[in-house]
C-alpha cells in the first residue's frame, strides 16, 4: 500500500524501498506506459512551491519520493512522519542492479562531456551483465534533439542528471517519446559513480548528515543549502497555522 504525505503541499509518496522496486518490476511484467520519478530534496520542494509551472511538472511524476534526512524532519513536523529516504543515488544502484539482474538496458544523460560515459563504465565494472544503452552528457545536446536520440536506443530506465529543476521538465516534457522506460532525476549522481565527486562515506550517511559532508566537501554549495533551513521553516509555519 502506497500513500502520499502532503509537504508544503507537494504530495510525496510514502513507501518502502522493497515496495517501490516490487512495484518497478510489476511495471516491466504489465508494460502499461512509462514511469516517472522525482527524488525530492527541500531544495525541489521550495522550487514547486514558488514556481506553479514546476509544480505541474512535479504533478506529473508517479512517484516524488523524499530525498534525504530533510524532507524526514519535515514528515516528523508535520505530524506526518515518512517510511524511508530514498536518495537518488542509493535509488540508481538498486535500479542498476535490477537492471543487471533482469536484462534491462540503462541510459544515462547528464553531467558534464566525459562524466556520462565513465559512470557507464565504471557501472559495467561493477554489473557485469548489465546492458548500456547509451549515455550522453547533459550540456551538448538538449531538449528535443536529445530525447529523441535517447528514445531511439529504447531504453528500460534513463537516468536524467542535469540538477533540479531541469531534469524534471525535461522529463515531463519528454516522457511521450519514452512508452514504457522508467524516467527518474538523479542529480549529481552521475558524478558520483563516474568517480568525479566522492559521496560520502558511511558514516556521513547513516548519521544523516550527507549534507554536512557535501556543505564542508562542495562549500559553493553554501548558498543553495540555506534553502534546506528556509524549507524546514516554512514547515514549521505550515504546522503551526494547520
Ligand atoms: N548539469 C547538466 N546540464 C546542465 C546543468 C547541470 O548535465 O545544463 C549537471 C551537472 O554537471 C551535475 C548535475 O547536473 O552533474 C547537477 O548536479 P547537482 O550536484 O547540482 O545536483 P543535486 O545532486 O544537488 O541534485
Amino acid at each position: 500500500m502506497t500513500n502520499n504525505i502532503k509537504i508544503l503541499d507537494i504530495p510525496i509518496t510514502n513507501i518502502r524501498k522493497e515496495t517501490l522496486l516490487e512495484q518497478i518490476d510489476d511495471h516491466f511484467c504489465e508494460l502499461n506506459g512509462n514511469l516517472f520519478i522525482v527524488t525530492a530534496n527541500p531544495e525541489i520542494i521550495i522550487t514547486a512551491k514558488n514556481t506553479p509551472s514546476y509544480k505541474e511538472v512535479l504533478a506529473t511524476a508517479d512517484y516524488v519520493v523524499p530525498d534525504g534526512i530533510g524532507v524526514m524532519i519535515a514528515g516528523k513536523i508535520l505530524g506526518t512522519p515518512l517510511e524511508q529516504k530514498l536518495p537518488g543515488f542509493e535509488l540508481m544502484q538498486d535500479f542498476l542492479a535490477y537492471a543487471n539482474a533482469h536484462g534491462k538496458s540503462v541510459y544515462f544523460y547528464g553531467a558534464k562531456p566525459g562524466v556520462a560515459e565513465q559512470a557507464a563504465d565504471n557501472a559495467v565494472d561493477q554489473y557485469s551483465e548489465l546492458t548500456v544503452a547509451g549515455y550522453m552528457d547533459g550540456y551538448t545536446k538538449k531538449g528535443l534533439e536529445a530525447a529523441e536520440e535517447i528514445a531511439a536506443t529504447l531504453p528500460d530506465f534513463v537516468f536524467v542528471a542535469m540538477g533540479a529543476p531541469l531534469q524534471e521538465e525535461w522529463i515531463a516534457k519528454f516522457k511521450g517519446l519514452f512508452p514504457t522506460s522508467v524516467l527518474i532525476g538523479v542529480g549529481g549522481s552521475l558524478d558520483v559513480l563516474s568517480g568525479s565527486v566522492k559521496r560520502a562515506p558511511k558514516f556521513w550517511t547513516s548519521n544523516n548528515l550527507e549534507w554536512l559532508y557535501r556543505l564542508v566537501t562542495q562549500p559553493t554549495r553554501a548558498k543553495r543549502m540555506l534553502k534546506i533551513p528556509l524549507f524546514l521553516l516554512h514547515v514549521v509555519k505550515e504546522r503551526v497555522f494547520r
